[in-house]
């Protein structure tokens, strides 16, 4: 395996499957057994997921709501998409432990840094939920911060579409994947792989990106055993 430790970031949205809302279970064990496949290797992983498939921050916004209110919906709306994951991979004989930014004693630890890198070394995997804990952030900023507290190798961020293109592939068929590019190109040719915030912080810390489709079964293995799927941002 080319890395051995990795943040792995799923998006909210990514969750919905087919559906217009909400969680699509069998998108949620595809999940967890790829999740399984390369915990079985030995690689530890930490886990963000979002909470887009719920509620966003913006939203509230948009229908007259408080905006911080509305952020702390969103990060109560990733808890929940957490304990969902939590259960699929305990079902798939995974051994986890969900980690809060809000305190939330029932069903979550809180996030201490230490304690996660323990359960890593453990071999459990640490899901980090209610993202960072503070207003203003989104959970590809959380990726971001989490993966360089616990000092992983690499942030993967599992989407629906298979890496960076030129252009939106959506809109403009001529469009092309790169396979590598560096942090310096996304800026110049302002290509959207996270918000700034998050971009930034993984840019300083030098800490690489790949972003792949997630919703492929059997991709995060090859991604984690180094094969060239998806693009990799780096220095
Ligand atoms: N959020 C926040 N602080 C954080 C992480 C998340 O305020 O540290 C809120 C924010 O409102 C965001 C929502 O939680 O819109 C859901 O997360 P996000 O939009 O990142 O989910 P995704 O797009 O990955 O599904």
């Amino acid at each position: 395996m080319k890395y051995k430790k990795i943040l792995l970031k799923l998006s909210g949205e990514a969750l919905m499957g087919e559906q217009q809302y909400g969680i699509d279970t069998n998108r949620l064990v595809q999940y967890a057994e790829d999740v399984k496949g390369i915990v079985d290797q030995g690689v530890q992983v930490a886990v963000v997921i979002g909470g887009g498939n719920i509620f966003r921050g913006v939203q509230a916004e948009n229908v007259g709501l408080d905006r911080v209110q509305g952020d702390y919906m969103g990060m109560l709306a990733t808890v929940i998409n957490s304990m969902a994951l939590q259960s699929a991979l305990e079902k798939a004989g995974v051994h986890t432990r969900l980690l809060s930014g809000i305190n939330i004693q029932q069903v979550c630890e809180p996030y201490i840094r230490r304690r996660a890198m323990r359960h890593l070394e453990k071999g459990r995997v640490v899901i980090f939920g209610a993202g960072i804990g503070s207003p203003y952030f989104t959970t590809d900023s959380a990726a971001s911060l989490r993966a360089i507290e616990i000092e992983a190798d690499v942030v993967l961020k599992g989407t629906r579409v298979d890496g960076i293109y030129t252009a939106d592939p959506e809109k403009d068929p001529s469009a092309t994947r790169y396979t590598t590019i560096s942090f310096q190109d996304v800026f110049e040719k302002n290509l959207n792989v996270m918000d700034m915030t998050a971009f930034t912080l993984c840019k300083e810390n030098e800490l690489p990106i790949i972003v792949f489709d997630m919703n492929k079964p059997g991709n995060l293995r090859k991604v984690v055993e180094g094969e060239s799927v998806g693009t990799l941002v780096t220095m």
